[in-house]
């Protein structure tokens, strides 16, 4: 089967389902211009100080939070960014009660811009934020823009971002596995699925079709009815064109 052939099965899929859930990583968000952690060139190959592997982790974050900030609010302000065709079907989807829920390992709150609804953020988003001594809440702008990451109480504010040795948030993992393992077609996207844990949640889906839309090959290809290895902005280009057709 060529490309073309793939994707119009995809399409026939989502067609016949009504329990759809997606499950995405940072491929959906490289067509919004946001780079990727770990492709070539993405930020982990660039020359910093410290590798940015142990800028994002907790340790760092609690030990050293000038260079921490320094780095974050370099590279990881996406709040500029805009959805792309991947978000903009997905919340058409939604709204046609075909998908279920929207699992993310991304952090740019770019489906929450594209008004979906039932977003599970594994990673957490640089949206929220709070200070981590008296839990004051503050949003994206007073970091990205104000460079401000003092609370008014003198405490240090944190993204509500997942670091490096910081567990997942439990309600979102089991939220999560019972999504999945409802599912009758589980859409896997743009993600190496080489990131643990959230490539174990995968092996919960007992439904009907997986697929795989990535660029290159992941290790878990072997469980998945439906391989695409192509341009994720082209499958949903295909996708979006021919939905309710
Ligand atoms: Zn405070």
């Amino acid at each position: 089967m060529n490309n073309g052939e793939k994707i119009k099965l995809l399409n026939e899929y989502i067609e016949e389902s009504d329990n759809i859930v997606f499950f995405g990583g940072a491929g959906v968000s490289t067509e919004s211009g946001i780079k990727d952690f770990r492709s070539k060139d993405g930020l982990y190959n660039e020359k910093y100080k410290y590798p940015p592997e142990e800028i994002l982790s907790h340790t760092f974050f609690i030990k050293n939070p000038d260079e921490f900030y320094k780095f974050y609010i370099e590279k990881l302000n996406c709040l500029e960014k805009a959805p792309n065709i991947c978000h903009e079907y997905l919340t058409k989807l939604e709204k046609s009660n075909k998908l279920k829920a929207i699992i993310t390992q991304n952090i740019d709150g770019l489906h929450e811009k594209a008004k979906s609804k039932n977003i599970y953020n594994l990673h957490g988003s640089i949206y929220q934020n709070h200070c981590i001594k008296c839990n004051k809440s503050y949003p994206p702008e007073e970091i990205f823009i104000k460079k401000n990451y003092i609370c008014t109480c003198g405490g240090i504010i944190k993204p509500n971002v997942v670091l490096y040795e910081e567990p997942l948030d439990n309600n979102i993992i089991n939220n999560a596995i019972k999504y999945i393992s409802n599912a009758d077609l589980l859409l896997v996207v743009g993600t190496s699925l080489t990131v643990y844990p959230a490539s174990s949640f995968i092996q919960f889906f007992k439904g009907k079709h997986l697929a795989i839309i990535n660029k290159d090959t992941t290790p878990l290809d072997n469980l998945a009815n439906l391989i695409i290895n192509d341009d994720i902005k082209d499958v949903f280009n295909y996708l979006n064109k021919n939905l309710h057709k």
